[in-house]
C-alpha cells in the first residue's frame, strides 16, 4: 500500500502541509501507512473562517434543520462505511473493534439527530425551565434560555476511537450552532482523516461548519476566544498542560476533558460460582480486557472481588485470556489484534513494570508473545495481562497507574464497605459496574460510589442478555466522570447539546419576555384574537390569542352520570359519608378528568378546521377540588408553536380552569397539530 499523505482541510481547502511529516505505521507489521504534518496551516484563519462562514451558517438553521445535517452526514458515512473498515485493521482493530469506531460512532450522529428532531424545538434557541416570578404583581418576571455560542468547537481526540471519538463530539455541537474544528491523534489520523473525507465530500455541511487538522494544533490555542469550546479526550497530563493554557484561564474558555480512567467492576458478595452473576462478572471482564485490545477509556483497569472468591475469578478470567485468539485483526477469527503503535505498547509496559511495584502478574507475559506466522514485535502486539494486589489495603498503583492496553488488576475486598472503598480510590472515573443479583447491595454501591463515577452499571440475569456492558458509552447517558476522568461531560443526549450552548436569564416584564421568547407568559396583555383560535390557521395564531369559554355548572347527576359512564366510581365522587373528614375534599367532588372532559367541551371549536388531533398534555395540575352545584369556566391560550413540516405544526395551548368564585381548579398544556392555511 502506497504511503498516504494525510491533509488537513481548512479555510475551505485541503492542505497537505509543507515539508516532510511524521511517518504513521501500521501497528499490525510496523509497516509505514501515512505521513502527517500541518506545518504551515494558518490556524488564526481557521477559526476566523469557522466564526465568520460556519457559525452564522449554523445559527441560521433550527435545531431540526441541524438535526437533518447530521441525519444526512450519518448517512453518508454509512454509504461508504467499508473504506473506513478497510483502515481501520491497519489501527489493530479487528472488524467487532471497528464495529464499536466505526458504527458507534454513525449510530451516535443517528441518535443525534433524531433526539434533535424529537427533544428540541423546531427553533435557534431554547426555554430553559419554567417563568420565574420576581415580583408582588407579576410585572417583573425572569426566564432561563440557552443561545448559541458565537465561537468554535475545538475537538481533540484520542488515538483509540478515531471515528466514535470524531462523531461523538461532532454531533451535539453541531446541534449546539457550533462550527467544528477536529483534530484526531496523529497515531491513527489516516483512519479520522478518511472519515471527515467522506464527510466533507457529502456536500451536506455549510461551508466553515467543519475542519479538520491532520497533525499538531501550532498556535490555534493563542487565538481562543470566550465563545469558543475544547472538547479534549486524551491523556492525564496532555490535558492539565492544555487546560492550563494561559488563553484558556484568561478568557474562560469552556474546557472539557475526557481523559484517563481506573474504572473498576465490582464482583457482589452474593455471586458465588454457580450463580448466572458470577459467569456475567467474569465473562464481562475478560471481554473488556480483550476488546481494542484493552485501549478503551471505559476498559476495567480494577477488578474489585470478595477474597473468598478471588482466586476462583482469577482463574476463571485467566481461563478465558488464555483462550483469546490474539494476531492479524484481518483475520475473521481473531478476537484481539495489536495495539495502535509499538509507542503504545512502550508506555503499557512501563505502566506494569510500575503496576508490578505493588502487584504480582498471575496471567499474560508483557514481554513475550508468539503468534504463529506473525512477527509480534515488529507489530504492536502485547498478551492480555492480568494482576493482582500483594495487599489490596495498601497497593496504590493500581488507583493511579493507567495501563491503556490489555491490563487489569484484580483488587479482593472483606466487606462490600471495603469494596467500595476500593471503588472510591481511583478518585473519579468514567465507567463502573457491579454484578449482582442482590438489590440491596445494588443501592448500597450505587449511593457509596456513584459521587466517584460518571455512570455505573448495574448488571445481572435479568438485564444480561440485552445490556450494552460495562465499557460501551451510549449516546443517551452521560459520557464523562469527575476527578481523574476529567470532570467532562460528553453524550447524555441534549444535556450535551445544552453544554455547548450560553444560558442566559433573562429578566423583564411579561410582555417583552413573550416576544422574546415567542412563548406566552402569563401577565401579557392579550393580543387580538380575530375568530376561535381552533379557527386561525398555524401561520396566523399568535402567542397570547385566547379564547375565553361561558361558565358550565356542574352538577351531582354529572358526577354521577360520568363515574357509572367510565367506571370511575372512586368513593370522593359517590359516597358522601366516606369522604367526610377528608383531608382534601370538602364533600364528594367532581372527578379531576370530568373537569377536563367539560373543559374540552367548552373551549373546543367543532367544525373541520386547521386543529388536525389532539396529541397529549402536559404538567395537569389539580389544584382545587369542584363541588356538586359550582361552575367552571376555560380559558385556552396560544402558548407557543412549532413548525413540523410543510403541511402543519405543533401548537402548545395554556389552559386554565377556574370555578365560578374565581379560583383555578386545574392548569395545563394541551399540545395540538394545526395545519397551516394552504392544508387546511
Ligand atoms: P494524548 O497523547 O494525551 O493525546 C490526545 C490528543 O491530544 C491527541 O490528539 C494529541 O495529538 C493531542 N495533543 C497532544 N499534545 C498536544 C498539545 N500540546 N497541543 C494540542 N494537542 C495535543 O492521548 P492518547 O495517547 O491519544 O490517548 C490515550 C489516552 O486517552 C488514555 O489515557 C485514555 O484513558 C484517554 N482516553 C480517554 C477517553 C475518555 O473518553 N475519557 C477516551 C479515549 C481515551 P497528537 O497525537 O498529534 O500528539
Amino acid at each position: 500500500m502506497s504511503l498516504i499523505r494525510l491533509h488537513s482541510f481548512a479555510e475551505g481547502h485541503w492542505f497537505s502541509g509543507d515539508g516532510a511529516g511524521q511517518i504513521l505505521a501500521s501497528a499490525i507489521d510496523g509497516a509505514p501507512v501515512a505521513e502527517i504534518t500541518a506545518k504551515g496551516l494558518d490556524y488564526a484563519a481557521m477559526l476566523r473562517f469557522a466564526r465568520q462562514k460556519g457559525g452564522p451558517a449554523l445559527r441560521r438553521l433550527t435545531f431540526h434543520e441541524r438535526a437533518s445535517l447530521l441525519k444526512a452526514v450519518a448517512q453518508a458515512l454509512t454509504a461508504r462505511k467499508e473504506e473506513l473498515y478497510a483502515l481501520s485493521a491497519l489501527t489493530g482493530a479487528t472488524r467487532a473493534d471497528s464495529w464499536i469506531d466505526i458504527d458507534g460512532g454513525i449510530g451516535t450522529l443517528f441518535v443525534y439527530a433524531s433526539k434533535g428532531k424529537r427533544e428540541l424545538p423546531n427553533e435557534t434557541f431554547l426555554i430553559d425551565g419554567a417563568v420565574e416570578g420576581l415580583s408582588k404583581t407579576g410585572t417583573f418576571v425572569g426566564q432561563h434560555i440557552y443561545v448559541p455560542r458565537e465561537g468554535v468547537a475545538l475537538q481533540i481526540n484520542a488515538y483509540n476511537f478515531p471515528v466514535w471519538g470524531m462523531l461523538e463530539k461532532l454531533g451535539p455541537s453541531m446541534l449546539a450552532g457550533l462550527p467544528v474544528i477536529a483534530k484526531p491523534a496523529s497515531a491513527t489520523a489516516w483512519l479520522a482523516e478518511k472519515a471527515a473525507r467522506i464527510i466533507l465530500e457529502s456536500g451536506v455541511l455549510p461551508e466553515g461548519a467543519f475542519q479538520f487538522i491532520a497533525g499538531s494544533t501550532g498556535d490555534l490555542f493563542e487565538h481562543l476566544t470566550s465563545q469558543d469550546h475544547v472538547a479534549f479526550t486524551g491523556s492525564l497530563a496532555t490535558s492539565i498542560a492544555l487546560q492550563a493554557h494561559p488563553v484558556i484561564l484568561k478568557n474562560a474558555v469552556p474546557f472539557t476533558a475526557e481523559r484517563d480512567s481506573l474504572n473498576c467492576s465490582i464482583l457482589g458478595p452474593d455471586a458465588v460460582p454457580g450463580t448466572p452473576e458470577f459467569d456475567l462478572f467474569v465473562k464481562e471482564v475478560a471481554k473488556e480486557i480483550g476488546v481494542k485490545a484493552g485501549q478503551k477509556c471505559t476498559a476495567i483497569r480494577r477488578i474489585i472481588v470478595p477474597e473468598a472468591l478471588s482466586e476462583a475469578v482469577a482463574s476463571a478470567i485467566s481461563k478465558r485470556l488464555a483462550s483469546l485468539a490474539i494476531g492479524d485483526p484481518r483475520v475473521e477469527t481473531t478476537r484481539m489484534g495489536p495495539l495502535a503503535s509499538l509507542a503504545q505498547r512502550d508506555d503499557v509496559r512501563s505502566q506494569i513494570a510500575r503496576l508490578r511495584q505493588d502487584c504480582e502478574i498471575l496471567h499474560g507475559d508483557p514481554d513475550r508473545l508468539e503468534i504463529a506466522g506473525l512477527d509480534t514485535e515488529k507489530g504492536a502486539f502485547l498478551s492480555p495481562v492480568l494482576l493482582a494486589a500483594r495487599d489490596a489495603k495498601t497497593a496504590e498503583r493500581p488507583h493511579d497507574t493507567e495501563a491503556f492496553g490489555p491490563v487489569a488488576t484484580l483488587l479482593p475486598y472483606r466487606d462490600l464497605a471495603d469494596a467500595i472503598d476500593l471503588a472510591r480510590k481511583g478518585d473519579g472515573s468514567l465507567a463502573g459496574s457491579l454484578v449482582t443479583a442482590d438489590a440491596r447491595i445494588a443501592r448500597e454501591v450505587v449511593f457509596g460510589a456513584g459521587a466517584f463515577h460518571g455512570r455505573l452499571l448495574v448488571l445481572n440475569a435479568e438485564c444480561a442478555a440485552e445490556s450494552t456492558g460495562h465499557g460501551s458509552p451510549m449516546p443517551h447517558l452521560v459520557h464523562g466522570g469527575p476527578g481523574r476522568a476529567g470532570g467532562g461531560e460528553e453524550l447524555g443526549g441534549i444535556r450535551a447539546v445544552h453544554h455547548q450552548m450560553q444560558r442566559v436569564a433573562v429578566q423583564g416584564s411579561p410582555a417583552f419576555l413573550t416576544a422574546i421568547t415567542k412563548s406566552y407568559v402569563k401577565g401579557t396583555p392579550e393580543p387580538e384574537t380575530p375568530a376561535h383560535p381552533f379557527r386561525l390557521p398555524f401561520e396566523d395564531l399568535v402567542p397570547g390569542q385566547s379564547f375565553h369559554s361561558p361558565e358550565r355548572e356542574i352538577s351531582l347527576e354529572d358526577i354521577e352520570h360520568f363515574a357509572h359512564f367510565t367506571g370511575d366510581t372512586f368513593y370522593a365522587h359517590m359516597d358522601e359519608e366516606a369522604v367526610k373528614g377528608h383531608p382534601f375534599f370538602p364533600g364528594r367532588v367532581a372527578h379531576g378528568y370530568l373537569l377536563l372532559s367539560f373543559a374540552a367541551g367548552l373551549f373546543v371549536e367543532p367544525k373541520r378546521g386547521p386543529v388536525l388531533a389532539n396529541y397529549g398534555l402536559d404538567n395537569l395540575r389539580f389544584l382545587k377540588p369542584v363541588s356538586p352545584g359550582e361552575a367552571i369556566r376555560v380559558r385556552l391560550t396560544v402558548k407557543s408553536k412549532s413548525p413540523r413540516n410543510a403541511a402543519y405544526g405543533e401548537v402548545r395551548w395554556d389552559v386554565e380552569i377556574r370555578t365560578g368564585s374565581g379560583e383555578t381548579a386545574a392548569t395545563y398544556e394541551l399540545l395540538t397539530m394545526n395545519a397551516y392555511r394552504e392544508a387546511s
